[in-house]
């Protein structure tokens, strides 16, 4: 499918790509939702990357900043684990200059020492590239010694849209499009399994839709490394890019975008999971996208602070 097509899906009307989606959903997983239990570990609030569109970063002087350990990280870890019994946790925080690629290595082996039912789905691309900035490493090299350490799947935060020009507004500071992607390739090269993430509803337009969307699957066609995709809009609240934002999306796009992408992402582009974020979108408007081609219902959550993009 090339970019024109991609657009072409986007433009269709909602009810015949949704009942085209759901007919792809059906036969692959019939009514069959999935869902698992898992926790957010967000392991520190200090971000020098200081997003426009995240409410979580705080400097480190600021009162309110924190930084856990990683025995106190792994700590709480093991405590939710034996409150509700966790499959995953999904570690993510801000880059903070301060913590090198030993605190992940130390709290990665204290959670597998302790509880190696739980699937570690650990650190964004943005944080890759970071650690191997900071430990003068390839991205191969940090995500080797991660993998060792006992992280199994990549999580596919700071994509938002892949495309540099909304990029630059919405987060300046942040890697380029063609880095995520490129870490993305490499993750999948050394056989980790990630996710792929859209953010939408800021400043792009629908193009940039079809060229985020174009670009995944370019890359999946190539590697067949993205187990998952995930969308959700963006929440003008609490951040410096809502006063930008004056007609914020409705579920209606996300409805619009599962569909797009479960009927994108198949072929040889196919992505096997659609998941429907409850968290931003509202329980109800994801059971509903469960009809539009999403099959997964993404995890409970426990402990989300709300940490952005970055992870
Ligand atoms: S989205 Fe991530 S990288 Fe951006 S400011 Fe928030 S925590 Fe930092």
């Amino acid at each position: 499918m090339g970019l024109g097509d991609v657009e072409e899906v986007l433009r269709r009307d909602l009810w015949e790509l949704g009942r085209e989606a759901w007919s792809i959903r059906a036969g692959l997983y019939g009514k069959t939702t999935t869902y698992v239990s898992s926790m957010v570990l967000n392991y520190t609030n200090v971000c020098v990357i200081e997003c426009e569109f995240c409410p979580f970063w705080r400097r480190k002087e600021d009162a309110d900043s924190y930084s856990l350990s990683a025995e106190e990280a792994a700590k709480r870890v093991l405590e939710v684990d034996r409150k509700y019994g966790l499959r995953q946790v999904l570690i993510q925080g801000g880059i903070n200059p301060e913590i090198g690629i030993e605190y992940f290595e130390e709290l990665f082996r204290a959670i597998k020492a302790k509880a190696p039912h739980i699937a570690i789905h650990a650190l964004s691309p943005l944080e890759v590239d970071y650690l191997a900035r900071r430990e003068r490493m390839s991205w191969r090299e940090v995500l080797e010694r991660l993998r060792r350490a006992g992280m199994d799947t990549m999580p596919g935060g700071g994509g938002e849209i892949l495309v540099d020009r909304v990029r630059k507004e919405i987060s300046p500071k942040k890697i380029s499009a063609e880095t995520w992607l490129r870490i993305m390739e490499e993750a999948h090269r050394l056989g980790i399994y990630t996710s792929a993430t859209m953010m939408y509803g800021h400043l792009e337009d629908e193009r940039d839709w079809a060229e985020h969307l174009y670009k995944i699957a370019e890359l999946q066609r190539r590697t067949k490394g993205f187990l998952a995709f995930i969308a959700w809009n963006y929440e003008p609240a609490g951040n410096r890019l809502g006063s930008r934002v004056k007609y914020p999306k409705t579920a209606a796009t996300l409805l619009r975008i599962v569909a797009a992408a479960r009927v994108i992402f198949t072929g040889d582009a196919f992505i096997p999971h659609i998941q429907s974020s409850w968290l931003t979108n509202g329980p109800e408007a994801a059971q509903l996208a469960m009809y539009f081609g999403a099959d997964d219902f993404g995890g409970t959550l426990y402990e989300e602070k709300g940490a952005g993009g970055s992870a």
